[in-house]
């Protein structure tokens, strides 16, 4: 027993404590943060800061926030806020669909960080499980269209109609030629993105049905929907025919599900065919994420847009995957780009792809019959009841004219939580595979009611007995799908798991070790801010519910408008764009509008840095605009002379400036704010590239530079994670008098007075992954996301100050510091023949991703650890890099052979080091366990060094069939 007099009796309890999320999301603890600031040479965080942000750029106030909330408040909260979105039923179609996401799925990939914390697998060896996916959805899509070759993904519906438009006219062999046919069937949404694609190329929609329009040869292309916006199945064959005799080529949307039991658009003639994957269970999501699909004829495979997954060999011979044709990825070709797709939606691609091999063709057909047989009986049943059915051929949309009933019916919706679809008297009402049979007959009944009639009134039951296909023998499918085995095999839950689990155990993700890429911010993807996407309030929502049922996510992009605003200084946001590039597109977009507006018609010149990512001359090449490039001087730094010269030379035509701040180089340019006045002095605005924003928040701002607009990649900085290549959000902000211009939607009214039709499908983009910014900023509150930038911005000076001695640092202020991310330079190496490539290589050996590899300089590695890392991680990664330049020192002084070395030959595959033959000068400890942390914790790449060049010499973009590739059984797998 303890005696009264133990002192522990008199303890004081805090019971004011509360956990404050800033310390889970930051991770250097107090003990860590002085040593390192020891390391860095300074006393405080804040002495560091002032000798890295110059001090006139520096905010006056901190930044206006609410207070931080813990992670249980935030969650707590946020349970009401949801319940002010109501979950009806939703019939309304329009591209969005209810689905029953596979638990498995949902559990096993996107609620997994194992998955959604990958990077873009631009290190093949270390990505070979999501390559592995993303093939399958590759495949999964070939067959469904009947095409002959497919990319792995786009942002959604209507931008990847968009894309396809473009690819049209840039294969157009008629220059003259600048019509492009839309059929008036498509979703709305869809035509109104052509129409923004359109616009800067002068290109003319001419809309209308495509049974009337007398095609001609001022058309280089055409684009119709399947199932048409209605709900109609049509014929094409014979408008597809015509338009080839008059060298048309032509675009279908197809309906994912429906190719299950259509033919497919390959087999009637479709140049095209793009679609979203979303019903192939991807959560609504009131509008996103999901995936697009785009695919084409092969002779086409070098205009299409986005990344596309190939089969290749690796260093042993095995089968291996990489991004084929990587070297003409977007940001090499730079204004020559043919679309400026980034990040797309490689998570939900992989999530359609694994719904796919879940159900396989048969699960397939059994859910698209019971979808198409339930809309057949629908609409027996209300024919019955004397409504006119309009679509004579249909797959799961039915279309009513209901004259004066229309009031009533939608009362009667209403009242039994249900959303059809309205336009003017007509409904038409899409059903999906959560629709059941009760579902059905509570249609018919509120249908029955306001005839006052009943379900008795029309034999229910006898209906129901014999359901037929509407669809006509010539239209329907009569090719095998899916019939590759990844379809075939995994079928019970236990098999797909595993599956699910041997992919993901192939892939290098946050759940191993720190991934410091610079410029794209890897950083913490909190699990309290990934919960409430899965929350029904949030992810069964459809994008064009009414108003008044979506209260939640009102809420909560009010907050979130209000908060970026605060954060970038600027008036207002939108949160439309997809992701970082698509932000870059509506804002060029916006300042073109603006211009125009003014009368300033001809103003079309943007002025670019040499440094620029390459998305940004990409999109500036699809609002229309002609690029200039600014030299950068030997710092680095945008040199201000030349970008002077240039603003003044081209002051009359002057659009805008594309700036990155902190610089591409990671450096905050002291002469920015001149930079910024020379640009408006010459009549131009200035758009800042946010994707360097986590070097900003709570320091200085876009707005504070002196920028008009700015994107934010929410999937850097606001901590949306990176899904294996998407999905992100690129949200826009910008100064007042750009306001009116912020994107609208045809569908939901966000109209702005003077705004630019929309360039994503939904009004609010990916608007369920939103919440996780929103949790972020709610949980660090300002002092938080202050505490974040400052910490981002040690960690990377600690590993400048740690690596310095090794490696040249390239670039870094007027007091000699970096901002959160640094270059180092390995093109001296090149002497002693080792490559950049040969490091990141290596560094898997060590069990890291590499850096951001030649961006912006080539032969670099950019290195951004992010404030989420902790010291002992960072040390990791120095001890690696540092061992990594001795074993390049024992090349170079010869101590190594010059081409049989660790570095040459990494990253070493558990197979290779346990093979029975080892005829190398280095041991095989050396090789895969170079450092004792190594031995505690091995990740092992599952293939070695992938070979490009063999990868584009046979593209092979479809899971090869067994027969033909004498791989083993399990490699394909
Ligand atoms: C990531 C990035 C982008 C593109 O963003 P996405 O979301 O991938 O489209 C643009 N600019 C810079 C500097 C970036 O780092």
């Amino acid at each position: 027993m303890r005696k009264i007099s133990d002192p522990h009796h008199f303890m004081k309890l805090n019971i004011d404590y509360q956990e404050k999320f800033q310390q889970r999301h930051i991770a250097p603890n107090e003990a860590d943060t002085a040593e390192m600031l020891q390391t860095v040479g300074v006393n405080t965080i804040d002495e560091l800061i002032s000798q890295t942000v110059p001090q006139k750029i520096r905010l006056k106030a901190p930044l206006n926030l609410p207070v931080a909330k813990s992670e249980f408040d935030y969650l707590n909260d946020l349970k009401q806020t949801a319940s002010k979105n109501k979950v009806f039923k939703n019939y309304i179609g329009q591209g969005y669909y209810d689905v029953i996401v596979p638990g498995v799925i949902q559990r096993n990939i996107l609620e997994n960080p194992g998955w959604y914390t990958q990077y873009t697998p631009y290190q093949a060896e270390i990505a070979q499980g999501r390559l592995q996916a993303l093939l399958n959805f590759q495949t999964m899509v070939l067959d469904l269209t009947g095409m002959e070759i497919a990319n792995a993904s786009l942002l959604d519906e209507g931008t990847a109609a968009a894309e396809a438009m473009f690819m049209q006219y840039s294969l157009r062999k008629n220059q003259q030629a600048k019509v492009f046919f839309v059929s008036e069937e498509l979703f709305p949404q869809t035509i109104d993105i052509l129409k923004t694609r359109a616009q800067p190329y002068g290109i003319e929609l001419q809309i209308g049905d495509h049974r009337e329009v007398e095609l001609n040869n001022q058309m280089f292309g055409a684009i119709v929907q399947y199932p048409a916006g209605s709900g109609a199945v049509y014929n094409y064959s014979g408008f597809a025919a015509d338009a080839h005799t008059k060298g048309i080529k032509l675009t279908v949307v197809a309906d994912i599900m429906s190719l299950v039991l259509l033919t497919p658009p390959g087999e009637w003639g479709a140049d095209i065919v793009v679609g979203s994957t979303q019903r192939f269970g991807i959560p609504m999501g009131f509008g996103g994420p999901h995936a697009a699909f785009f695919a084409t004829k092969d002779e086409y495979k070098r205009s299409m847009p986005g990344r596309i997954i190939g089969v290749t060999i690796d260093s042993a011979g095995n089968y291996a995957l990489r991004m084929a044709l990587q070297t003409r990825e977007q940001h090499i070709r730079r204004d020559k780009a043919t679309s400026n797709i980034c990040t797309a939606q490689a998570l939900l691609a992989i999530m359609a792809g694994m719904y796919a091999a879940y159900h396989g063709p048969q699960g397939l057909k059994l859910i698209a019959e019971r979808i198409h047989g339930l809309t057949i009986l629908l609409s027996k049943a209300l024919t019955a009841l004397g409504y006119e059915q309009q679509n004579d051929v249909y797959f799961d949309t039915l279309k009513f004219e209901l004259g004066d009933l229309a009031a009533p019916i939608h009362g009667q919706a209403i009242n039994n939580e249900m959303n059809l679809h309205y336009t003017g008297s007509s409904v038409t009402i899409s059903l999906d595979e959560t629709t059941s049979v009760e579902d059905v007959k509570t249609i018919i009944r509120f249908f029955a009611k306001v005839k006052a009639k009943s379900l008795n009134d029309i034999a229910f039951d006898d209906l129901k007995e014999d359901i037929e296909t509407v669809i006509p023998a010539g239209l329907q499918r009569q090719s095998a799908y899916l019939t590759h085995q990844v379809f075939n095999a995994h079928h019970s839950e236990h098999e797909m798991l595993r599956y699910i689990k041997s992919l993901e155990a192939k892939d290098l993700s946050l759940c191993h070790s720190m991934i410091a890429l610079g410029s794209c911010t890897m950083k913490l993807n909190a699990t309290t801010e990934m919960v409430p996407v899965t929350w029904a309030e949030f992810s069964k929502m459809h994008p064009f519910a009414p108003v008044d049922q979506v209260g939640g996510y009102m809420e909560i992009f009010d907050e979130l408008n209000k908060w970026l605003s605060e954060i970038t200084g600027f008036a207002a946001m939108s949160l439309q764009p997809n992701a970082g590039a698509q932000g870059e597109y509506a804002g060029l977009m916006v300042i073109r509008a603006y211009h125009q507006d003014r009368g300033d018609r001809h103003r079309n010149i943007a002025l670019i840095p040499s440094s620029a990512h390459g998305t940004n001359p990409a999109s500036a090449a699809m609002a229309g605009m002609k690029i200039v490039v600014v030299k950068c001087d030997d710092n680095g730094n945008i040199d201000v002379a030349d970008l002077k010269a240039k603003a003044e030379q081209y002051q009359n035509d002057l659009s805008c400036l594309m700036v990155t701040y902190p610089s591409t180089h990671g450096v905050f340019e002291e002469s920015i704010i001149e930079i910024c006045q020379i640009i408006h002095q010459n009549g131009g605005q200035v758009y800042m590239d946010g994707a360097n924003m986590n070097a900003q928040v709570g320091l200085t701002s876009p707005a504070n530079i002196g920028a008009d607009v700015c994107h934010l990649n929410l999937h850097k900085t606001f901590c949306i994670p990176h899904g294996g290549g998407g999905p992100g959000m690129g949200p826009i902000g910008v100064a007042k008098h750009l306001v009116p211009y912020l994107p609208g939607h045809a569908v939901v009214d966000i109209d702005q007075g003077k705004s630019i039709s929309a360039v994503s499908s939904a009004p609010w983009g990916s608007a369920s992954i939103l919440l996780i910014s929103h949790a972020y900023i709610a949980m660090m509150g300002p002092d938080g996301l202050t505490n974040a930038t400052k910490y981002a911005i040690l960690n990377a000076n600690y590993i400048k100050a740690r690596l310095e001695k090794h490696f040249p640092v390239l670039y870094a202020g007027a007091n000699g510091r970096c901002a959160h991310e640094m270059i180092l330079d390995c093109r001296s190496f090149k002497s002693a023949g080792i490559e950049v490539t040969d490091i990141a290589k290596r560094l898997m050996d060590y069990g890291f991703h590499a850096p951001t590899v030649s961006f912006p300089v080539a032969g670099t590695v950019m290195v951004e650890p992010t404030e989420s890392e902790p010291k002992h991680e960072l040390d990791r990664f120095c001890n690696a890099m540092i061992a990594i330049r001795h074993e390049i020192e024992d090349v170079a002084n010869g101590t190594m052979d010059k081409l049989d070395n660790p570095l040459k030959n990494s990253p070493h595959t558990a197979a290779v080091i346990t093979g029975n033959d080892w005829a190398h000068p280095y041991t095989r400890q050396k090789a895969a366990f170079p450092l004792a942390y190594v031995a505690a914790h091995k990740f092992w790449p599952s293939v070695g060094r992938v070979n490009d060049t063999y990868g584009d010499r046979t593209l092979i973009c479809t899971c090869p069939p067994m027969e033909e590739y004498e791989f083993e059984e399990s490699v394909l797998e």
